[in-house]
């Protein structure tokens, strides 16, 4: 079978209006398994808004600053009825925190219908993708469409056979109506390992405001720039069983902090939002404390929050993109030590005030 080396983000579904965070799987010939974490519903959301008046407003669109059109350029295919400029918008100013820029980025974004009853793996489904089942609404035009533009894109760096078995993949997926949040290459040569396509699938509630569709956003984006955790990016030797979670943390740090600067808020609260929703998830076991899907870029981002407030990672260098395509920087922080805190420790957090998680002094210290 030809090598392949795919990074596959999907969200899924436990119930009827449930949507999830981000939960990624990096894999080789095989696709991922799936995962799922619920977040809160609507509802939940509409009383907490009304209890909490002072509810800090959240990024819930992507409405981003104009930034410098960075020298790889996006290749945009969307379908989705979100403006081209914004999408353009967005990716430009995230890229612009990237300190080089190494890959080439093509964005595929499609829309889906509601999503499937009950909620469940996309049916029928013959392709290396999963994710939830939702209506499919794109057109077979716009199918063929979308699979030209990605075939195109890798031919000439992947050859013609990988770039036809990818466009297929990516297009069939979308007309069983796949819900999708996935960074991928098709590994290889360095040449068409540089060429990374990402692909989001937008269902209506993602199109409505939506804290999930920024951050899940971003934490796309932030994969379309890391190389692939493994022998060539193991930061500076993490074990083996490491390198996926803080591959995977890193992209939702980067989500979660740009989500913060879009809407103009001190972090520090998006940070807490974030911790008292994972926090919440912990106490009802929907998911542990080990660094495992479901959520284990939720869990992994607190994680290095974490080695952040004990002066053991230096953040600007997750922001930057650095220290995951070179992956062999900042020796210490990924110390057999250091891992081990993060382990024990992530979790070891309260809400010291209204609105305001902090680690356990333990947690700080150990
Ligand atoms: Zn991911």
């Amino acid at each position: 079978m030809k090598t392949m080396s795919l990074t596959l983000t999907y969200i899924s579904a436990l119930a009827a209006g449930l949507l999830l965070l981000t939960s990624c799987a990096t894999v080789s010939d095989e696709p991922a398994t799936d995962s799922a974490l619920p977040s809160p519903t609507a509802e939940d959301m509409a009383a907490s808004e009304e209890e909490v008046s002072s509810e800090p407003g959240f990024a819930e669109v992507l409405d981003c600053p104009k930034s410098p059109i960075p020298e790889n350029q996006l290749s945009l295919v969307n379908f989705s009825d979100y403006p081209d400029d914004e999408i353009i918008n967005c990716f430009n100013f995230a890229v612009n925190k990237i300190a080089e820029m190494q890959t080439d980025v093509m964005m595929i974004i499609y829309p889906v219908g509601p999503i499937l009853l009950p909620p469940g793996e996309v049916k029928d489904n013959d392709t290396i993708y999963k994710g939830p089942g939702f209506e499919p609404v794109i057109t077979a035009d716009q199918r063929d469409s979308m699979a030209s533009s990605l075939e195109s894109y890798l031919e000439l760096a992947c050859g013609k056979d990988a770039a036809a078995y990818h466009a297929r993949q990516v297009s069939r997926f979308a007309e069983l109506g796949g819900g999708q949040q996935v960074a991928a290459s098709a590994g290889g040569s360095d040449k068409c390992a540089k060429k990374r396509w990402m692909v989001l699938s937008i269902d209506p509630d993602r199109a409505g405001p939506s804290k999930d569709l920024v951050v899940t956003f971003f934490h796309e984006v932030f994969h379309t720039v890391q190389a692939s955790p493994g022998p060539t990016c193991n930061y500076s030797g993490a074990p083996d069983d490491d390198q996926f979670w803080i591959h995977e943390a890193g992209a939702s740090f980067f989500g979660l902090e740009i989500a913060a600067e879009l809407a103009d808020l001190d972090s520090a609260l998006v940070w807490a939002d974030h911790m008292s929703f994972v926090s919440d998830l912990l106490g009802n076991q929907v998911i542990s404390s080990e660094f495992e899907d479901p959520g284990i870029a939720e869990k992994g981002a607190i994680a290095l929050r974490l080695l952040a407030d004990r002066g053991q990672l230096v953040t600007s260098e997750v922001m930057d993109g650095s220290l995951y395509q070179k992956c062999g920087g900042q020796p210490e922080a990924f110390s057999p030590q250091n891992i081990q805190v993060a382990k024990d420790y992530w979790f070891d957090y309260s809400e010291v005030s209204e609105g305001v998680f902090r680690f356990s002094e333990t947690a700080l210290t150990q």
